[in-house]
């Protein structure tokens, strides 16, 4: 018997077999040819993977929230406005990292846990000041909430802020157009939809971001995140010439080149499509076994990941079953609710397979806590969907 349990939570995600062959290759040096050619590989696939032709990739070691400190870091001068669009644990994340660096910080926030903020809103409070730049989470990894990125990016140009995309949950799997859609910065960590390991901080930032910070009047407050230092090393790495700041990830770059290839190969919208319709067959089976999702409707729902609240009598031990099943979730994360919903990632190489998997292990562990439903009745929803 296979004692492999699926890893569905939203990041770290299952990664190829030829990703984790790419993790082991022989030790080198961040300044041999052959390493310098897949890190300069790399950045310009972020360019594609991003889509983003005109922007300046960044790949630095770190996780996701440093991803979140570099915009802010190199962007925020001590006083300036900034606009939160707020979905969440990760938006409240946005909003102290901001602060730290001296931002003025305005929130926007939802009118109910599960819902985005109304454009309305949003178009208001940009109305309402001059504010340099606005944050906006496409996927808020803690709800399950998706924001409408292009209509509020659209916003954000309109009033000239500086628009800035937390995509750590999305880019490689939600649909984001980062160049067609005006978006000043994007970013991502390697563990979620773009499939690496835990480790890299991917951000992608466009000439008007760019020129924003090369109009900076202070210092750069961080020495690790500085721009300063990192710019000259990736457009080192992409003329293929060797350079030195901090050492950067060897084995998880040769990983990140990899995966990237992988995602370009199938193609971007192909890739978009395949989360889409594997995240209906999800909610369709979640809908079908009687629970209710965090987000409170499609409109605003992400398709990386699908937080359904514990239905009636049923608490996080049902995860528990849900793992001895074969299929491994994540419990909630945003502290008003945390301890009523959980959370299935289905993002990055996720399949049909997987997807019914889980929902079977979601059954036994559903029938264990005692919880009454029709046998197979997720199962069928979910297939009825697939094999539309
Ligand atoms: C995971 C996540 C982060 C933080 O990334 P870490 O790698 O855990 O630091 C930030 N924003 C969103 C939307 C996330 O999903």
């Amino acid at each position: 018997m296979k004692n492999r349990e699926l890893l569905m939570i939203p990041g770290p995600i299952e990664f190829t077999p030829e990703v984790l062959r790419a993790m082991g290759l022989a030790s080198t040096s961040h300044v041999a040819p052959n390493f310098i050619e897949v890190f300069g590989q790399a950045l310009e696939r972020m360019r594609d993977v991003f889509l983003c032709p005109s922007g300046q990739p960044f790949a630095v070691a770190g996780s996701g929230t440093l991803a979140m400190d570099m915009p802010a870091a190199n962007l925020i001068e001590p006083g300036d406005k900034a606009l939160v669009v707020n979905t969440g644990y990760f938006s409240d994340r946005f909003a102290a990292v901001l602060e730290r660096y001296g931002a003025d910080v305005t929130q926007v926030n939802a009118p109910a846990i599960g819902d985005a903020p109304p454009l309305e809103d949003v178009e208001a409070a940009l109305k309402g000041g001059s504010y340099k730049l606005m944050t906006v989470t496409h996927v808020d990894t803690s709800t399950g909430v998706g924001t409408d990125v292009k209509s509020l990016a659209a916003l954000g140009r309109q009033y000239g802020a500086l628009v800035v995309v937390d995509g750590v949950c999305s880019v490689a799997g939600e649909a984001l157009y980062q160049e067609d859609w005006g978006i000043d910065v994007a970013l991502t960590a390697s563990q979620k939809a773009v499939g690496t390991p835990p480790g890299l901080a991917l951000v992608v930032a466009g000439p008007k971001a760019m020129d924003a910070f090369h109009k900076r009047a202070t210092p750069v407050r961080n020495y690790y995140a500085d721009w300063n230092e990192w710019l000259p090393i990736m457009e080192a790495y992409e003329a293929r010439r060797p350079s030195y700041f901090g050492t950067p990830a060897v084995n998880l770059v040769w990983a990140l080149n990899v995966s990237l290839g992988q995602i370009l190969d199938e193609g971007m919208d192909a890739r978009f499509a395949r989360h889409r319709r594997l995240s209906e067959a999800f909610k369709a089976a979640i809908s079908a076994l009687g629970m209710k999702q965090v987000p409170v409707s499609p409109d605003v729902s992400a398709t990386t990941l699908t937080a359904p609240y514990y239905p009636q009598g049923v608490d996080v031990t049902l995860l528990g079953h849900v793992k001895e099943a074969g299929a491994i979730l994540a419990g909630g994360l945003y502290p008003p609710i945390k301890a009523e919903y959980f959370r299935i990632g289905h993002m990055g190489v996720v399949n049909q397979s997987d997807v019914l998997a889980t929902l079977g292990a979601i059954e036994t562990g559903l029938s264990r806590v005692g919880y009454k439903f029709e046998a197979g009745v997720g199962l069928a929803a979910a297939q009825a969907v697939l094999t539309q």
